[in-house]
């Protein structure tokens, strides 16, 4: 079974039907950049940045992470990779003390992009750092916990002014570098239209999109009965978002842990979805499921998934769909 996995390293990612669908890896570290190739990643959908700011007793300098974010695009060697800014807070605190003391709610508080835009200095540093390793291949940006329009608007501006200012410097600069939301905030999802006019590219994040959906703490196991990647309610929203993607021509990846999880695969296919990014260590193990499933037939069921009551009904669906597609 080892031995037919491996062989998938170097195949094509195709349904069934013959659907090709790219696989792309998340990867916070060298290792994961170096497993990401070795599984025949399509590129790096979601590289998280705050692990060099937690794994600093300060703030990383523009040279500490320009250096790890070249590394980045020198390991894929030409493939995209997708860095995403700054997305301390929530769970995630900082040395340098940057996230906020006290919040009341941390979830729901100073996170994301909301904290990156309130230091704006510490964050024009990661963006030069981005924009000098821009230089040495295809990158794109994600801006994490977006919720409407404006911060995006400002993380463009920010990009815009350190620009004028690597330019005046006579430091090189990239052509073009995409800029992308994360939809995850239930608001950014419902009102998907407002943002993608802003953005260039979407990636869903489902661990967090479905801990605020259901009001359920991601990381709280005596929810488990609530927080289900099945819950109707969810499944609105991914397919909502993924056509809004596929009707305004940007691409929309999907990075949550359900993106990696082949009992997923089926569900996420019969969505719409055309790219899956994910622990580099299941990147085999979906493609080896993808070539099993037919997604002309799972999408010709998801106004039947869609129109399901409960997450048990959805799982009831998939399950004689699954079987069926397979
Ligand atoms: C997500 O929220 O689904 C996601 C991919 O980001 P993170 O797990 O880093 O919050
Ligand atoms: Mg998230």
């Amino acid at each position: 079974e080892g031995r037919r996995l491996a062989l998938l390293a170097n195949a094509p990612t195709r349904t069934r039907d013959g659907l090709d669908i790219r696989l792309l890896a998340n990867a916070e570290s060298p290792a994961d950049v170096a497993l990401a190739r070795t599984r025949g990643a399509d590129g790096v959908g979601l590289y998280r940045t705050e692990f060099l700011f937690l794994r600093h007793k300060d703030l990383p300098s523009e040279d500490e992470q320009f250096i790890a974010y070249r590394d980045l695009v020198l390991g894929m060697g030409g493939l995209p990779v997708t860095i995403r800014t700054l997305d301390l807070g929530a769970d995630k605190a900082d040395a340098a003390g940057l996230v906020m003391q006290g919040e009341e709610n941390p979830a729901l508080g100073v996170r994301g992009v909301r904290l990156s835009l309130r230091y704006p200095a510490v964050f024009s540093t990661q963006i030069r750092a981005i924009l000098r390793a821009a230089c040495y291949g295809p990158v794109r940006v994600l801006v994490p916990m977006v919720t409407q329009p404006d911060e995006l608007i400002a993380v463009r501006t920010l990009f815009k002014l350190a620009r004028q200012e690597l330019k005046r410097e006579n430091i090189d600069l990239p052509e073009k570098l995409p800029l992308g939301a994360m939809i995850e905030v239930p608001a950014a999802a419902i009102n998907v239209r407002a943002l993608i006019e802003h953005a260039d590219f979407l990636a869903i994040g489902t661990n967090d999109l479905a801990q605020y959906v259901l009001a359920a703490d991601r990381g709280n196991d005596a929810l488990d009965n609530i927080y289900s990647p099945l819950q109707p309610a969810l499944l609105r929203l991914l397919s909502h978002v993924i056509s809004a993607g596929r009707r305004a021509g940007k691409p929309v990846s999907l990075c949550g842990e359900i993106g990696g999880d082949v009992n997923f695969t089926a569900l996420l296919l019969a969505l719409g979805l055309c790219e899956f990014s994910m622990h580099p260590g299941q990147i085999l193990l979906v493609r080896d499921r993808l070539a099993t499933l037919d997604r002309g037939a799972l999408r010709h069921h998801a106004p039947r998934l869609l129109r399901a009551h409960t997450h048990e009904q959805v799982a009831a669906l998939l399950a004689e769909i699954s079987d069926a597609a397979a």
